[in-house]
């Protein structure tokens, strides 16, 4: 009697909780997981761009997946390494290490690109970063062409599925950036990304002696030289795009031989940005699809009853938006044609594993500004670029010398998003480094256009207002990597020098356009629906390892998304 009475009051409570995932494990485990990260995509993108798509593509996961209306990260930084480790691993850099694309290594004494590791070289010779032609500040930090996850500090999910499936599922991450490949990899899969220096896929050691044959087999075949001699051009009639009469913004970059307008040109394979133009608009997609399907096909994904894993990152959107803006016809382009490479993908996943079979998540890494340019046509004048030459020239650095009394330079480094001091010279002078941090702090705060530098001395001691952005800073602490300041700028101000190239936009702020991105679940029996509580993309992980019955990663911090798990 007595234990009726207490299954009642048990059920009364917890059979609403408990029900749908009961419902979830009697559902087939799906044979194949697809996450697709979009780099760059802000959250709005998709609906806002909706007259330029398309039947398949994200049509697709938006009228029959479960469509997360108001999602955003949590930590300051929102950059490329730090969004893509996120969503791998279901945590924040505080835990997973990633706290920037480059941070100062104190024990090398120098800065470091976030996956960089002399122990594994890549597989092709040539491969490796070529500074004279690479735009990617982050990627000339590496000093070593080698590459591995051995910085990523949490476990992935890709890691847990790993180890659930007894080292039987396949896993695979690519991407034309290695960092969107190896982060979602994890430390038990493969990644492979693309070498604009070689025009190929590549790896590293760390995950293979050789290429497999079909890896080979797609290089030989030269795919990249397909574009030689043409030119990105719009996909639709003029007349179909918000941003028709848009097209020429003295805003836009103006990278060589590309140019501001529609269409822009790819030029001959022996000019030496031949293949980095492919990777400023949809080609660069178009190749990873290609290179995916392929992989899909001769790695046999989906084809037994263990779960495997592909991991795509699409980085073509996220260099648009930098060199054209977020309101740009190059971006209206851009989505339609990756919408056209996403509906490819998603026909090609049905026909070899079916889409019943496969659980499809999109989400990005992070989002993206609007430039000022565009912002002050609309008479919002409050929005400009950040003269970081400027930081050299004030009077600042003088205060702080006499202040302290010392000659020697008390900042180390300065690299997006922290100011690292210098440590030994505060040591040897006998200074409080406490006291010099919080003095830097303030000197940076009056700025014009710097809105809050926090130290760190202030995160390890929790003496901090109890705001979200402080949180959103202390989340991207790690006390081994993070910097001694954190400088925040206002919104709409940012960084524009891409290391001698004047790009249009900047992201990595912790304002809510860069932190607001899309989540989108789909296939495996999902039913459509469209959910508008605030979820992060730090649920993904533990939602798909949940899906699963895997344990979540190490560090995870998200919670299960209960609509993927039941209904
Ligand atoms: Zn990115």
């Amino acid at each position: 009697m007595k234990s009726t009475v207490l299954a009642v009051v048990l059920c009364t409570a917890f059979c609403s909780v408990l029900l749908p995932i009961d419902r979830a494990q009697a559902r087939p485990t799906p044979r194949l997981i697809v996450q697709i990260t979009v780099d760059a995509l802000r959250g709005d993108f998709p609906q806002r761009f909706d007259r330029v798509l398309g039947d398949g593509g994200f049509r697709y996961l938006m009228d029959q997946g479960i469509v997360y209306t108001d999602a955003h990260y949590q930590h300051a930084n929102t950059e490329t390494i730090v969004g893509h480790v996120s969503l791998a691993t279901g945590s924040v850099p505080a835990a997973h290490g990633m706290v920037a694309n480059v941070w100062f290594d104190r024990e090398l004494g120098r800065l470091m690109y976030n996956i960089e590791d002399a122990r594994y070289h890549l597989l092709t010779a040539g491969g490796d970063v070529d500074r004279k032609t690479e735009i990617d500040p982050t990627q000339k930090a590496a000093r070593v062409d080698g590459r591995s996850p051995a910085a990523i500090l949490s476990s992935t999910f890709s890691d847990e599925l790993a180890v659930h499936f007894a080292g039987q599922s396949k896993i695979f991450a690519v991407s034309v950036k290695d960092r969107g490949a190896v982060s979602l990899a994890g430390h038990a899969g493969k990644a492979f990304w693309f070498s604009k220096s070689s025009g190929e896929f590549v790896t590293s050691s760390y995950y293979y002696q050789q290429y497999p044959e079909w890896v080979n087999d797609w290089n030989a075949r030269k795919p990249a030289l397909a574009y030689a001699g043409k030119s990105w051009a719009l996909m639709h009639p003029p007349s179909q795009y918000l941003f028709a009469k848009a097209d020429d913004r003295e805003y836009e970059t103006d990278f060589p031989g590309f140019g501001r307008t529609f269409p822009h040109a790819y030029g001959a394979p022996d000019d030496k940005y031949f293949t980095t133009r492919l990777t400023l608009g949809p080609a660069g997609d178009a190749l990873i699809l290609d290179f995916a399907k392929t992989l899909l096909d001769k790695e046999q994904l989906g084809q037994d009853a263990v779960p495997d894993y592909l991991a795509i990152s699409f980085s073509s959107t996220d260099y648009v938006g930098h060199l054209f803006g977020a309101s740009s016809l190059e971006s209206e382009d851009n989505l339609a044609q990756l919408d056209r490479t996403l509906a490819d993908l998603f026909a090609y996943v049905d026909k070899k594993v079916g889409l019943a079979n496969t659980l499809i998540v999109l989400s990005a890494d992070h989002g993206q500004p609007e430039v000022p340019g565009h912002l002050h046509e609309l008479g919002i004048e409050d929005a400009h670029y950040f003269d970081t030459k400027a930081l050299d020239k004030t009077p600042a650095i003088a205060a702080l010398k006499k202040q302290f009394g010392t000659g020697g330079e008390l900042v180390e480094a300065f690299f997006q998003p922290y100011v690292y001091l210098n440590r030994d010279l505060i040591r040897d002078k006998g200074l409080d480094q406490a006291d010099v941090e919080k003095a830097v702090a303030a000197e940076l705060e009056k700025f014009d256009g710097v809105s809050t530098a926090v130290s760190s001395t202030a995160l390890r001691t929790a003496s901090l207002p109890d705001t979200l952005l402080m949180r959103s800073i202390l989340r991207n602490f790690h006390p081994k990597r993070s910097g001694d300041v954190y400088v925040i700028f206002e919104p709409n101000v940012f960084i524009n020098d891409f290391d001698g190239l004047t790009v249009a936009s900047t992201h990595g702020s912790p304002w809510r356009y860069d932190t607001y991105v899309p989540v989108m679940f789909a296939g495996a029996g999902l039913r459509p629906r469209a959910v508008s509580r605030p979820v992060t993309p730090y649920d993904i992980a533990p939602t798909l390892a949940a899906r699963l019955g895997v344990k979540p990663p190490s560090g995870s911090i998200g919670t299960p998304l209960t609509e993927v798990l039941g209904d």
